[in-house]
């Protein structure tokens, strides 16, 4: 008999393993206090991952396959990988152990030493998901600087997309200067394709295995996709009603409209309902067959799966597990409380968190520029914050997160994937977003009692930072900038975010 693990994140219906059924393959997957426990997630996460997993369990069973499942409340479930599969080989006289290669650290050296342990043959499979194996990031870069636009033109090469003849179609590779406008005032939510379940049931057994969690589910709602039918019809209404807009407002925020132009494909991704290379093409013909889908759109879009989504899983993979403990500016304030109730009286904070906690989503842009980049000036434990954004996103899976987190958001690894610092006064904010304008706090000042947070920090962090980032190309403007501010106003700001600092769980 072989026994087949399948992860919560690995629900890839076209892997090759599900091609043809055998009565001697079981597939085990198992909801875990292992996995709800490693850290506190969003509510709606463990719910959308649970339904997810069940529903690929009957999709698998329904095509004929022995499926073995247990629910977290299961008695027979030990709650532990390892427990688990060592009672299904015993039970079921195993004699072969096969597993999908882990996208996590953690998970990969836990099987691999399951596997080293037990006493039957084991095979380790590719997961058929992602566009570069696991080292080919590592491989590409050898000991040069990582640079994720230039793996970018060598994976639209590669993989040929949104190419002709070698040149990039449209003539430039990156239309990210494209990709920065505001939402006009008259911006009108837009309409997202939802899909309406009942989850009560699910989170009922949520609060009786007694799982901590955060956020809310108090609206009972969960309109992510969680099979693969529902992930196609969520890109079919990307690439018709969405993407038309994606590019030109990827950057823009608005207290009206939580998801904007976004594609919402993050959970399907991740989970593997859905693999990038279909979403990708899907793009590409909309670009080909769609007047009104103009090339800053379509690269804009496809540059975050092509580009970022497996650049980031290879920085990942390079640089384990010392990457989790990367802290380049020795931070260690931990995380305002308010970053779990959203109750701050800075507008953009209190928006972006508690669309969080409501909806287990924010942006791109909300998770680098209001959030992350308030926990950086404000100088949080890179630890806490990699905490917080794992638990909080629906998409949150550690080889995503830690790399857009610490890496990204934080510069905790000195620079490895950004090339500097991404931090900014309120003029960011107000540039690209209205949250400003309903504010507490004035945007144009930097001193004051009402002056926005986020300008004396900004330039408290400058000065602070200086021995570690003045000698950065990119940060050489900023620092002739704060050069030009009189030193009684420097002295000001400095006092004012001292102040702040030290009633952070207030302001
Ligand atoms: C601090 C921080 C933490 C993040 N944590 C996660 C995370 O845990 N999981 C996660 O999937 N993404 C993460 N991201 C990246 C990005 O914010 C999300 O992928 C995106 O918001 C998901 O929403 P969407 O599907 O509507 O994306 P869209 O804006 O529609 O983009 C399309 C797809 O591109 C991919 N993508 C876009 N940006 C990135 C990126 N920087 N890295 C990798 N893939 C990208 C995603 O698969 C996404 O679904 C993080 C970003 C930041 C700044
Ligand atoms: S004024 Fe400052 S705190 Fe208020 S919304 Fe703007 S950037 Fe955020």
């Amino acid at each position: 008999m072989v026994l087949r693990l399948i992860l919560g994140d690995q629900l890839n219906r076209h892997h090759s393993w599900h091609e043809e059924k055998s009565d001697n393959v079981i597939y085990c997957l198992f909801e875990m206090r292992q996995e709800t426990d490693y850290v506190k997630h969003h509510i709606k996460k463990v719910a959308a991952f649970f339904l997810a997993m069940r529903n690929f369990a009957e999709e698998l069973k329904g095509a004929g396959h022995r499926v073995i499942y247990y629910t977290i409340n299961d008695s027979e479930n030990e709650q532990n990988l390892q427990a688990n599969l060592l009672k299904l080989i015993e039970e079921f006289n195993v004699t072969r152990f096969e597993y999908q290669l882990p996208d996590e650290y953690r998970l990969d050296e836990q099987l691999k030493s399951i596997a080293s342990s037990v006493e039957v043959d084991t095979e380790v499979f590719d997961t058929e998901h992602f566009l570069t194996e696991r080292g080919e990031v590592a491989d590409f870069f050898g000991d040069s600087q990582y640079l994720m636009e230039r793996f970018y033109r060598y994976m639209r090469k590669k993989h040929n997309i949104l190419i002709d003849d070698d040149k990039p179609l449209g003539g430039t590779w990156n239309y990210d200067k494209e990709n920065r406008k505001k939402l006009g005032r008259d911006h009108e939510r837009v309409e997202h394709l939802s899909f309406k379940r009942d989850i009560q049931e699910v989170l009922k057994e949520l609060e009786e295995a007694n799982i901590e969690t955060i956020g809310n589910a108090d609206d009972g709602e969960l309109p992510w996709p969680i099979s693969r039918e529902e992930s196609l019809e969520v890109l079919d209404y990307f690439t018709d009603h969405l993407l038309p807009n994606f590019g030109t407002f990827q950057d823009a925020m608005t207290e009206n409209d939580p998801y904007i132009y976004h594609s919402l494909l993050s959970f399907s991704l991740n989970t593997k309902l859905i693999s990038p290379i279909e979403v990708i093409k899907k793009v590409e013909q909309a670009y080909v067959d769609d007047d009104r889908v103009d090339i800053a759109q379509a690269e804009g879009f496809i540059r975050q799966i092509l580009g970022w989504r497996e650049y980031v899983r290879g920085v990942y993979w390079a640089k384990m597990p010392e990457y989790a403990g990367k802290n380049f500016f020795g931070n260690e304030r931990k995380l305002p409380d308010w970053y779990w109730t959203g109750e701050t009286k800075m507008n953009c904070l209190k928006n972006a968190i508690s669309q969080s906690l409501d909806l287990a989503y924010a942006h791109h842009i909300q998770r680098l520029m209001i959030t992350g980049n308030f926990a950086l000036l404000a100088g949080c434990d890179p630890d806490e914050v990699d905490k917080w954004y794992l638990g909080i996103y629906i998409d949150a899976i550690e080889w995503v997160e830690i790399t857009n987190t610490r890496g990204m958001s934080q510069f905790a690894d000195g620079g490895l994937l950004a090339t500097k610092p991404y931090v900014s006064s309120a003029n960011y904010v107000h540039k690209m977003s209205d949250y400003c304008s309903n504010c507490k706090y004035d945007r144009k000042k930097r001193t004051g009692s009402d002056a926005c947070p986020f300008n004396s920090l900004y330039w408290n962090f400058l000065s602070v930072n200086r021995e570690l980032l003045e000698n950065n190309r990119r940060m050489s403007m900023m620092y002739r900038l704060l050069d030009k501010i009189s030193d009684e106003e420097k002295q000001a700001i400095d006092k004012r975010a001292e102040y702040l600092l030290a009633n952070i769980d207030s302001i």
